[in-house]
Formats: structure tokens, C-alpha cells, sequence
């Protein structure tokens, strides 16, 4: 089968690789219909991780069933599916627990961040940007989707990643009716950190970035857009609240996606939030502050080591989650928005690409400057 093979920095092929196949019983065989591009894969794309030479990409993907292992009961062939990232058996201590994301079967690694498809440090499972994908656990991990899948597809597919993602920040940091909302980075989790928080019917949604045409998207949703190469966001914040701060904030940034050149302290974003919510706030983390290099600020940051004012968040009182989504919290009850038409995450996406053409789509999504907000791959 054909799928995007990882070759080193700056390089992806299209290339034949062995065909995916069932291998346990409990095992589902997915013929992949729509893959995203992530902005977690450019870092792996760009060389800042381990991700090893060879590997296939892709942790956002969708399909529909061609073959089930003999211990699959609820899934069946032709069902239309679309697989968390994350990768979790469904039966220990903390899948039980709602933890998918920190699942202790698919990614024994006591201090790991959970398994999933095509992704550094994350197990050894290959991703989704091929042809056809092998789901471990196949009951636990497809969501299936009503007739209107195919319609809706570049819809559901923000299922598997970004879209419960930007839930999780919003519902780490606590967001309820009413509540005003500073999300940091209008990239795709920010935008659907946005949208997440507008669902819940914050008040009042700042989106904080500096590339004009996300900061657009954020808007056409309602949101405040903040440019902080043009104004303090933190000030900004401050002097709509009457000096008080936002009830809530996301963190949808991670220190990979600062400068490239790594001039910026990676901390900014989590102290901006910090200063810039108000007194026993809530702020949820989504972005990644590991494991990749998060462009050289110094050693320390490497190693996730920031420069955070905890003593300012101390003294606010402010409650802080993070870490990654555990996407099976959230995917049932978002599909089951989509499907009703009270979210449409699709207004994101600037391109649908085909799968043989991943090269030039990893080459034009790692350009910043081009405006390429979510990149759908489509096998032929
Ligand atoms: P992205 O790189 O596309 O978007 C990040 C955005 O942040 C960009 O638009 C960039 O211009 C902006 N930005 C950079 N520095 C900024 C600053 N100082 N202030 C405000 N904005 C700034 O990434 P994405 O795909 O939207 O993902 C965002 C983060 O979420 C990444 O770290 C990604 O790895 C992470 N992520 C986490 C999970 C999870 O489960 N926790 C899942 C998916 C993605
Ligand atoms: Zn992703």
C-alpha cells in the first residue's frame, strides 16, 4: 500500500510499504479515506524529534471497516469510523478512569504520554497517511459514524485530534456559560479551542496570534481577534475586564510552535496566561512542552524546563490542567454536534489534498508564510 514515509528533515516519499493487516484478533483493518496534516507532525517533519527514518505519519485519520479480527463485536465491516489518536485498550486502571490518553497496554511507559498512531515517543504503531491502517483494540478505538459520514467527513474528521482537543483546554480550564476566554495561538487546536468555548457559551472569546489569515478564521466565528505583534494581548485582555482578567484560558501554542529560531522564551504564552486571567481562573494547557526541541531558546527548555511565574500563579488562586486529550471523553458527544449541525469544525480547512501528493502538501503546510491552515490528505 502507498503511505507518507517519514525520511528524514524536511523530507517525506510517497512510497510502498507492507500492507496493513489485522494481527489480533481484537484488531480492526480501517481503508483510510481522509488523514490530516497535523502541526504536531511538521515538528516531527522538521527533524525536532525522534521520529525514526521509515515511520509512517498520521494520528487524524478516518475510513471505513474492510476486515475485523474474530474478537470484535461492535464494529463491523462497512461501518464508517473515525479513530482517536490516542490508543487505549478500554481496561486498565486508566482507561477505566476516562484516561485513554495515558493508557498503560498500548504504551507501558510508566512517565510515556500514552500511545498513538504515527507519532514520536508515542509507541511504535504506524500512522495513518497510508492507504489502510491497523486499529489495535478495534472496539474501543473506532467511533462510528451515522449515514451522513461521506457528506460530512472533513467534519468528523476533526474527531480524531484537534477538535475534543480544543475541548479538553476548554474544559481543563473550566469554561462554563457565561465565562470570558483568552486562547492562546489560532492555530487549528486554538481555533477549536474557540469554537469549543462558543459551544459552551462563553461570553466572551479572545483568540491571541500573529498570522492574519488564522486570526480571520477565529473571527468568522465570533471570536476577538488579538494580533500580539501589533498589541500587548495581556494589556489588551486586562482593559476589557476592567482590570480583572479572563475567567478562562487556553494554552493551544506548545514551545515547538513559537519562532522556529527559537528567540522567543517558550514560557511567554503560559505566563501571558497567567497574568492575563483573573483571580482563581482556570487555564488548560493543550499545547506540547515536549518532547520535541523547541528550536534551540537553551538547554533547559529542551528538556521542558520553563521559566513559569508560579509564584504570580500562586497568589491568584488560578487551577491549571494539561497534558494530552483523551479523545474518547469528548468524541461521541462532538460527533453527535456535527451531525445535528450545532458545530461545523470544517471552516478550518484550507486544502484537500491527495494522498500522492503529501510532498508538496508537507512542503506548503511547513511554510508559515503560505496560509495553509488544515490540510486533509485523501487516498486515492
Ligand atoms: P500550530 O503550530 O498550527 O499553531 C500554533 C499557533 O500558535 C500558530 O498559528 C502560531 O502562529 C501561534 N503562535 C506562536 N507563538 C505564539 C505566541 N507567542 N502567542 C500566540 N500565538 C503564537 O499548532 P496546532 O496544530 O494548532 O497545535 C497547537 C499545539 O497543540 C501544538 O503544541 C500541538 O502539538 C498541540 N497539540 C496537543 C494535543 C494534545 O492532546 N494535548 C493534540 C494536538 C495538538
Ligand atoms: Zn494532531
Amino acid at each position: 500500500m502507498k503511505a507518507v514515509v517519514y525520511k528524514g528533515p524536511n523530507s517525506v516519499k510517497v512510497e510502498d510499504v507492507p500492507d496493513a493487516k489485522i494481527e489480533r484478533p481484537t484488531d480492526v483493518l480501517v481503508r483510510i479515506t481522509a488523514t490530516n496534516i497535523c502541526g504536531s507532525d511538521l515538528h516531527m517533519y522538521e527533524g525536532r524529534t525522534d521520529f525514526e527514518v521509515g515511520r509512517t505519519f498520521g494520528h487524524e485519520n478516518m475510513g471505513e471497516v474492510i476486515e475485523i479480527g474474530n474478537g470484535v463485536d461492535a464494529v463491523k465491516i462497512g461501518d464508517r469510523v473515525v479513530l482517536p489518536f490516542n490508543i487505549s485498550c478500554g481496561f486498565c486502571k486508566n482507561c477505566e478512569r476516562g484516561f485513554t490518553n495515558y493508557c498503560m497496554t498500548t504504551q507501558p511507559d510508566p512517565v510515556g504520554a500514552g500511545a498513538a498512531y504515527g507519532f514520536a515517543g508515542m509507541g511504535p504503531y504506524p500512522g495513518g497517511q497510508a492507504q489502510m491502517l491497523r486499529v489495535p483494540y478495534g472496539d474501543n478505538n473506532c467511533l462510528r459514524l451515522g449515514e451522513d459520514a461521506i457528506e460530512k467527513q472533513n467534519d468528523y474528521v476533526m474527531l480524531s485530534d484537534i477538535f475534543p482537543t480544543g475541548y479538553h483546554a476548554t474544559e481543563m480550564a473550566g469554561v462554563i456559560p457565561g465565562d470570558t476566554v483568552v486562547i492562546y495561538g489560532a492555530g487549528p487546536v486554538g481555533l477549536m479551542a474557540a469554537l469549543s468555548a462558543t459551544i459552551k457559551g462563553a461570553s466572551k472569546v479572545w483568540v491571541v496570534d500573529r498570522r492574519p489569515d488564522r486570526l480571520a478564521l477565529a473571527e468568522q466565528i465570533g471570536a476577538i481577534a488579538v494580533d500580539d505583534s501589533k498589541t500587548d494581548p495581556v494589556q489588551f485582555v486586562l482593559d476589557q475586564t476592567k482590570g480583572i482578567g479572563a475567567d478562562r484560558g487556553c494554552e493551544c501554542v506548545g514551545y515547538q510552535a513559537h519562532d522556529p529560531q527559537g528567540t522567543e522564551d517558550p514560557a511567554m504564552t503560559l505566563n501571558r496566561l497567567i497574568q492575563s486571567v483573573r483571580i482563581t481562573g482556570g487555564i488548560g494547557v493543550v499545547g506540547v512542552f515536549l518532547p520535541a526541541d523547541p528550536g534551540g531558546f537553551d538547554e533547559n527548555a529542551k528538556q521542558g524546563k520553563l521559566a513559569i511565574d508560579y509564584g504570580l500563579q500562586w497568589l491568584k488562586g488560578q487551577s491549571m490542567g494539561s497534558g494530552q486529550c483523551p479523545v474518547k471523553k469528548y468524541n461521541r458527544q462532538l460527533r453527535d454536534l456535527i451531525a445535528v449541525g450545532k458545530a461545523k469544525p470544517s471552516w478550518i480547512v484550507s486544502h484537500e489534498i491527495p494522498l500522492s501528493k503529501a510532498v508538496d502538501a508537507y512542503k506548503n503546510f511547513g511554510d508559515r508564510t503560505k496560509g495553509w491552515t488544515k490540510v486533509i490528505l485523501k487516498p486515492e
